[in-house]
């Protein structure tokens, strides 16, 4: 058997290239005469392998000087609810606008600690849209401003900034992440589980400006307090060594490939190409707004649901892996991260169209 192209929304299909150089230095990784799992965090060569993918992310995303990179752990759950912790006050309103589960889970970690209101929401048409920036009701005392850039599940992006004055804007980009240029400067924060475009789960990576560090607050643990983690480098305690390995090898082939703007232009061209065949097909159905569709995920429907499990036994059996949607939704769900090959969605298409010819 060999590698099929994996459509999972994550843990994702990672880039065959990274993962045949971690194959060759897994047992020993540079002069280290160990893996790179075995050394120590505080060593030199680690070090400055971190530093260098800390680097290689800064320059792939412009990121400003005045931005710390942070490599954290917990998956992006855990930062819903630490958000709020380092950023609002006890009791403090936040805004958080809703396009989806993603955003959805977010703001309801975030009660715990703060005054969440919902400041925008598309769940009235099924979380199809990004809600009109004209409707939007921010709290002029809000701490922050937070949105999911791409709701994995629903597959709804916004494919424009939204402006919010001068509060600072946070945003979830778990799934979107080095899909594209990101103008980092609009955000105050923005931060991604890894397990999508970026490395293997157990890593998140944050970009924070310096002035929100000033605002977490020192009577909190010392682990959950973003500005001691930046104060150490990410290696308050020991860090995800290996996601951050391969984060950095992950970041070399994204530059390899021509940086975001190439990542770009690839990752339009494949969401154009599904899109364009499900739009044109009688058979298959997407239902979000033409303007807020996913590059990165793309939910679809067949014309019955009796017909989702023939079609994800053969198209497994074709070589196209994982193409179930979401629980929440139903239906199928094609995740074409960056590591997705054109081919790859080229593949999909002709399935797809022979499936519906064989079923219609
Ligand atoms: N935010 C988004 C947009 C996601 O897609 C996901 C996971 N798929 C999460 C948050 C949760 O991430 P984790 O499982 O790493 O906590």
């Amino acid at each position: 058997m060999s590698r099929a192209y994996n459509f999972s929304a994550g843990p994702a299909a990672l880039p065959e290239e990274v993962l045949r150089q971690a194959q060759a230095e897994l047992l020993e990784w540079g002069g280290a005469r160990a893996s790179v799992m075995e050394v120590s965090h505080r060593g030199k060569a680690f070090i400055a392998m971190a530093e260098e993918a800390e680097r290689d992310l800064r320059e792939l995303l412009s990121v400003p000087a005045n931005y710390k990179i942070l490599f954290l752990q917990g998956g992006a759950t855990q930062h819903f609810a630490q958000l709020p912790m380092n950023f609002a006050q006890r009791g403090q309103a936040v805004d958080y606008v809703l396009t989806g589960d993603w955003s959805e889970k977010a703001a309801k970690e975030a009660r715990a600690w703060a005054d969440v209101r919902i400041a925008a929401s598309s769940s009235n048409s099924n979380y199809d849209r990004i809600p009109a920036r004209e409707t939007w009701q921010l709290s002029a005392d809000a701490a922050y401003v937070h949105i999911t850039p791409n709701e994995t599940i629903r597959g709804v992006e916004f494919h424009a900034v939204p402006d919010v004055g001068n509060v600072p804007l946070i945003g979830d980009v778990s799934s979107t992440i080095l899909s594209r240029p990101l103008d980092v400067s609009r955000y105050a924060v923005l931060y991604a589980g890894a397990q999508k475009n970026i490395g293997p789960s157990g890593l998140v990576v944050m970009l924070v400006r310096d002035d929100l560090l000033d605002r977490c607050p020192g009577n909190i643990a010392k682990i959950f307090n973003y500005a001691e983690h930046a104060a150490q480098g990410s290696m308050l305690n020991t860090p995800n060594t290996w996601g951050w390995y391969l984060a950095g090898l992950v970041f070399k082939w994204v530059k390899a490939q021509g940086g975001v703007a190439a990542m770009a232009q690839r990752n339009r061209a494949k969401a154009e190409l599904l899109y364009d065949y499900i739009d044109g097909s009688a058979y298959y159905r997407n239902p979000v707004e033409h303007s807020a569709r996913s590059w990165m995920n793309v939910p679809f429907t067949l014309p019955s649901e009796e017909l989702d499990a023939r079609f994800l036994k053969e198209s497994e059996a074709a070589g196209l892996l994982a193409l179930k949607g979401h629980r929440a939704v139903g239906g199928m769900r094609a995740s074409i991260y960056n590591a997705m090959p054109l081919e790859g969605v080229q593949a999909l298409v002709d399935f797809m169209r022979d499936f519906a010819q064989r079923n219609g």
